[in-house]
């Protein structure tokens, strides 16, 4: 009974982890349980965990928003160009222009953050014209129809 007590008051005391891949292993164990490296006897009472992140995750995010931020920008030229076109889907694309480039304004580059404002105003503008030009190809039409059944 004391003797159980003993071993496990021991095991809670000493850690030790491994060398080369940092995995806690039983502090009577001569290898790692995880790697097979050979252990030396290092007591540590407080170990410090460090998260190891891959050095090119940030770097990938960052190149997603840059791409946001020229796509938003290239759908606002497009949004802007075929606004006036009666009935044309541009309302559709602008829409997906402001979320592109609202994703856009997530990056810290400069260039990507210029190109992400502009898609934003661009795409925004697009959408006002875009309504707009539904309304007054309406009143067109509507005013023919009226001509011609005359
Ligand atoms: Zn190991």
């Amino acid at each position: 009974m004391s003797a159980h007590l003993k071993i496990k008051r021991r095991f809670r005391g000493i850690k030790m982890f491994c060398p080369k891949c940092g995995k806690e292993n039983p502090n009577d164990a001569l290898f790692c349980l995880n790697c097979g490296e050979r252990l030396e006897k290092v007591e540590v009472v407080d170990a410090e965990v460090v998260d190891d992140i891959p050095a090119d995750k940030p770097q990938e995010e960052a190149k997603c928003w840059k791409m946001f931020a020229k796509a938003g920008r290239i759908v606002g030229i497009v949004a802007i160009a075929t606004c006036w076109i009666p009935y044309c889907f541009t309302l559709s694309f602008s829409i997906h222009g402001i979320v592109a480039s609202a994703l856009g304004k997530k990056s810290v580059d400069k260039t990507a953050d210029q190109e992400a404002t502009t898609g934003l105003t661009l795409n925004i503008l697009a959408s006002v014209l875009s309504i707009t030009s539904c309304i007054i190809w309406t009143i067109i039409f509507a005013i023919i129809a009226a001509a011609s059944n005359r």
